[in-house]
């Protein structure tokens, strides 16, 4: 936070949206001196990071992958407290487990010997190539992260100043194309190029830039917060209270208000307006403009032109309690399906639902075995599917086939007398995203992350229009992913800072 001065007392903030750039933005505004009220529409915070509980069992819907527990520490320090003494982060080893169909596996771990042999045995030749993507990767780290990361691009001189290194990193190429450069062996380009999925990002057209993911992976590490990721939400939540701050869940706001071109107020579904000196949403950056801003002229140009963006597929997430457990299992295992490049064109291009799929299976239970009943084990296996705008599909119907096929699928490949061994599932369909989380088209992810979408041809920080209306969260910059909302709200916590005539943009 840039010159943590106290706002002048009275000066009220509305933050529309609980989930982590909602949280990490209102605990700097609370932190810095704003009055600051979270409205949050679902009856917990955590936005897309929610916990579901069912017979002893706990699901984190969202979020597992942990990683730059630094930014998060960095929230905590802003209000003058420890991220240790709110939630406990466990380091996970190896980072992944990469299984293909034809049986071979590759342990992602941060131990450059082990990482070495396991190259080796694909490709010999690829341990020197390897050795330099990680020199390219934390090229881009340090550049994409590092420095531009949590900066607001907000005119083109900042994207104009930015551009002589995105052009030396070779950001117009795709994060498949330039792994291909360092790396011979297939398998080994799909376990260096799966990232940017994470982040809602075809590896086959997503910006080179997005290969940073593996540096920051090798850089800190990946975690996970003890009791599930739902711990860490609880956590940044008590925080935002113990600091004064004021969390309002099931009251979903109806209506920015604006007045004389500026942002006076907001509207929950069925109450009365409530005034506010400054507005940032963290809900999905189409709703807000559509939705939220439908009665200005600003929200309907650019909810229609944000509406015709490209955005960023969905996702198929079925989660299952079992009454067993299963040996040499690790917490994150990626299932690569028969096809890859195909599968994934299909997957952001639609029209229909692939047949074939490649899976994320998170088991974290074998990290924390407190998620789980005793002797049990929770999961989720998460298969990215279209947006609702790609392929029609019913997925009231299709999703029981759907997670039938997965667990048949698990069955087979990993985890033998699944079936029988279920005892609780739950589905969570791009229905859901669309109309739990308001998301446009049920994307996942937001906004594509494509070069065309990303910095300053991203939403702003803050709107070119309204000029205290501000965002955090996956549809501004620098978008999805865990570091990514909450580097989102130390941008737009910057501005408005010194919008209210202290700190640094
Ligand atoms: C299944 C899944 C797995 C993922 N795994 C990882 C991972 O392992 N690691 C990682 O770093 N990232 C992961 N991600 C991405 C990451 O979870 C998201 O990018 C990030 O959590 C999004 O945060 P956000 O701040 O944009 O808010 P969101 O989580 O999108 O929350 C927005 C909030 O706004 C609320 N809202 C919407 N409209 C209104 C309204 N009108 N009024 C009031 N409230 C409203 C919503 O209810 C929601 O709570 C995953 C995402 C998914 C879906």
């Amino acid at each position: 936070m840039p010159d943590a001065t106290p706002v002048p007392s009275g000066r009220r903030a509305a933050v529309i949206g609980a989930g982590f750039g909602g949280l990490a933005l209102a605990i700097r505004l609370q932190a810095a001196g704003f009055s600051t009220t979270v409205f949050e529409k679902r009856d917990r915070p955590g936005g897309r990071a929610y916990v579901y509980e069912d017979q002893g069992f706990t699901f984190d819907a969202g979020p597992t992958v942990i990683t730059d527990p630094s930014c998060l520490e960095e929230v905590f320090a802003a209000a003058g407290r420890r991220l240790e003494d709110y939630v406990d982060l466990i380091p996970v080893s190896p980072f992944y487990r990469l299984l293909w169909e034809d049986g071979r596996s590759f342990d992602y771990v941060n131990d450059q010997a082990a990482l070495d042999a396991q190259i080796a045995s694909f490709c010999a030749e690829d341990v020197e190539g390897y050795r330099r993507f990680l020199a390219y990767s934390t090229a881009v780290f340090e550049q994409g992260y590092v420095k531009l990361g949590a900066v607001p691009f907000l005119n083109v001189s900042a994207m104009v100043k930015a551009a002589p290194h995105l052009m030396r990193l070779q950001a117009w190429r795709s994060v498949y194309a330039m792994v291909s450069t360092f790396v011979r062996d297939e398998h080994l380009r799909e376990a260096f190029s799966f990232h940017s999925l994470l982040v809602g990002g075809n590896p086959f057209s997503t910006s080179a830039i997005y290969a940073l993911i593996h540096a920051l992976e090798r850089k800190w590490g990946v975690f996970f917060a003890r009791g599930g990721t739902g711990a860490l939400v609880a956590g940044m939540a008590k925080l935002f209270t113990d600091i004064g701050g004021t969390l309002r869940v099931s009251t979903p706001v109806d209506e920015i208000v604006v007045e004389a071109g500026r942002a006076t107020g907001v509207k929950p579904t069925g109450g009365p307006v409530e005034p506010f000196d400054v507005v940032a949403s963290n809900a999905d950056v189409v709703h807000t403009y559509r939705h939220l801003l439908r009665d200005t002229p600003r929200g309907r140009k650019q909810g229609a032109k944000l509406a015709g963006k490209r955005h960023s597929m969905s996702l198929f997430v079925l989660y299952f309690g079992t009454n067993r457990t299963w040996d040499h299992l690790t917490h994150h295992t990626v299932l690569f399906g028969p096809r890859y490049r195909e599968l994934v064109a299909e997957i952001f291009s639609g029209p229909t639902l692939p047949e074939d799929f490649s899976l994320y299976l998170h088991a974290p239970t074998v990290t924390d075995p407190s998620l789980a009943p005793p002797g049990c084990s929770t999961f989720y296996a998460l298969s990215p599917v279209p947006h609702l705008g790609k392929a029609e599909i019913d997925w009231e119907v299709e999703g029981p086939l759907y997670a039938k096929k997965i667990l048949e699928d698990l069955e087979r490949r990993l985890l033998p007398g699944l079936r029988d061994a279920v005892v609780t599932t739950r589905l969570l369909t791009p229905f859901g995203f669309r109309d739990d989380l308001n998301a446009h088209h049920g994307s996942a992810f937001s906004i594509e992350p494509i070069l065309t979408q990303s910095a300053w041809f991203r939403p702003h920080n803050r709107d070119d229009v309204i000029p205290n209306l501000y965002f955090a969260g996956a549809g501004t910059h620098p978008g999805a992913g865990v570091p990514g909302v909450v580097g989102s709200a130390k941008a737009t916590a910057g501005l408005i800072l010194a919008d209210a005539g202290i700190g640094r943009p």
